[in-house]
């Protein structure tokens, strides 16, 4: 954006403005692109059931694959599509992507059950999108208790009725609502009773800190990861911990009572071809990794 200033309404520009300008547009061509073109990709991260290590499910996660720049990630597009109205148009194709991915490998694997997390931006939230969902579902054939809706504190933050009109919509459908991030920002504990939470997703700042090199840290960090685990399960949540690296953190995870694990010690975001060939190579049948 522009900033007029000085006399006569005149531009100036700072050398790093015009910098950032200049990315920022690029950016916004290459959203639009990617949208004529068909870059976006859903890869798919497994979500893994700490005891036995099976896979429970997938998060699909949104990559740009662009021709000349290689795979941009979410923190280079989500925020420039937010500004420019375009994340409904690429929430919608990351949404049909990852739905067509979950069928073909389902079909692969056998698995039928296994769900698929997708995140939602606020301004994602029309009153036409649990309607929209449905009729996507239905047409993927995969039943709604499979789709889980991923959202942050941002989503909540005003605690606008329409939202949680949204939200109970959501559940009449049959599908379920993850609260990510769980335990930064502003995300509080108030929101686990002012709505229908049904998977609480601990931050993987928490995660990390259980095997930090501090142990005053380490301490506290083991402490709040096994506190939000027992408070998300007497509100009948279900907990998932983000970004697990190490089989340390796997195991105190598991001894807390954490449901489902999540992280590159399981296995990287990738495309599900290069999923289906990770889940083959793994031991155990079917589609364990763990
Ligand atoms: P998120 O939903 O919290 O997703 C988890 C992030 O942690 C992903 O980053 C994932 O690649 C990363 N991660 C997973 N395991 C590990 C690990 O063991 N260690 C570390 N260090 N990181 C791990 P990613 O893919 O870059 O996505 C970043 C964020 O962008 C997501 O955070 C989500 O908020 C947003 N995002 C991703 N896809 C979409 C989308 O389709 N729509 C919207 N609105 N937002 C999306
Ligand atoms: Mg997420
Ligand atoms: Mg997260
Ligand atoms: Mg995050």
């Amino acid at each position: 954006s522009k900033k007029r200033d000085g006399k006569n309404g005149a531009l100036l520009y700072h050398p790093m403005m015009q910098d950032h300008t200049r990315q920022r547009a690029a950016i916004e061509r290459d959203i639009e692109s990617a949208l004529e073109e068909d870059w976006f990709e859903a890869y798919f991260q497994p979500i893994v059931d700490l005891e036995g290590g099976r896979v429970a499910g997938y998060e699909a996660l949104l990559r740009l694959e662009h021709p000349t720049k290689g795979t941009l990630a979410p923190s280079d597009i989500i925020k420039i599509a937010e500004e420019t109205g375009a994340i409904i148009r690429v929430g919608n194709r990351v949404l049909e992507k990852a739905l067509a991915n979950l069928v073909e490998l389902s079909e692969a694997t056998g698995d039928k059950d296994a769900y698929i997390a997708i995140n939602f931006s606020p301004l994602q939230f029309e009153h036409t999108l649990p309607i929209r969902l449905a009729a996507l579902t239905s047409r993927y054939g995969i039943a709604p208790h499979r789709l889980v809706v991923e959202i942050t504190e941002a989503t909540l933050l005003h605690d606008n009725p329409q939202i949680r009109t949204i939200l109970d919509e959501f559940h009449r459908f049959g599908c379920r609502i993850a609260l990510d991030d769980f335990g930064t920002g502003y995300s509080s504990l108030s929101y686990l009773n002012r709505f229908p939470v049904d998977i609480v997703k601990i931050d993987q700042s928490f995660i990390r800190s259980l095997s930090a090199e501090e142990p005053e840290l380490r301490h506290k960090s083991r402490m709040l990861v096994e506190g939000i685990t027992a408070i998300s399960h007497k509100m009948e949540c279900s907990v998932v911990a983000e970004g697990v690296e190490t089989e340390e953190q796997r195991d105190i995870l598991r001894q807390f009572g954490v449901d489902r694990g999540q992280g590159y010690l399981f296995a990287r975001p990738q495309p599900i071809r290069q999923l289906m060939k990770t889940l083959e190579k793994s031991h155990q049948p079917g589609s364990s990794v763990a």
